[in-house]
């Protein structure tokens, strides 16, 4: 059964945990990925926050890409998070570095500066409900462009802030540091039957 498989979250580096009590609060059962083989049987996959210079040493340590393009394509659902989004992007900038191109998106590291590194906001997402949800920003990448197969999601002031590229979902923002677990529940497809 789909809601027995574990939701595995990449765990080298970055705030893991958090999303580990994400999950349970949206009623999945998490799995820490250290090893290639911890992505067998997996439901979904989740890219944390963190630092993506740190977590990129990890990837090319062995091939890590090549394992998760191969679990992307297999049709399975990712979610990446701040420096899992910068992961995901096709293109990064400030400074470039290596990324898996899952989602067709140029991102900016560090985008709103060091004066504003970490903020808050608060905005209607159409497709979670009326409720508000409230989004966490630490040294946030900004999504500069998206290519055409990339639907947006939430965007706040000027940028997308959450996108998706088919079942590649990829949030600048923090939805593993509130108690609201809608954003894990949509990508994930925990709030269906
Ligand atoms: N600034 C980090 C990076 O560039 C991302 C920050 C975060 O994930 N909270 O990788």
């Amino acid at each position: 059964m789909r809601d027995r498989q574990p939701i595995g979250i990449l765990s080298f580096q970055g705030d893991f945990a958090a999303h580990a009590e994400a999950l349970r609060r949206a009623g999945a059962t998490p799995r820490f990925v250290r090893h290639m083989a911890d992505l067998t049987d997996l439901a979904g996959l989740i890219l944390p926050g963190g630092e993506s210079t740190t977590m990129l040493r990890f990837l090319q340590a062995e091939p890590w890409f090549a394992a998760i393009r191969e679990f992307a394509a297999a049709g399975r659902p990712l979610l990446g998070t701040c420096a899992g989004a910068i992961l995901l992007a096709r293109v990064v900038t400030q400074p470039a570095q290596p990324s898996l191109g899952l989602v067709d998106m140029t991102v900016r590291r560090n985008g709103y500066g060091r004066q504003v590194d970490s903020f808050t906001a608060t905005l209607t997402i159409p497709r979670l409900g009326p409720d508000p949800l409230e989004l966490v920003f630490i040294r946030a990448p900004i999504i500069e462009s998206v290519g055409p197969s990339v639907e947006v999601l939430a965007t706040w002031g000027d940028h997308p802030v959450w996108v998706r590229q088919g079942q590649i979902f990829a949030a600048t923002f923090h939805p593993e540091m509130t108690d609201d677990a809608r954003i894990h529940q949509f990508v994930f497809g925990l709030n269906r039957p």
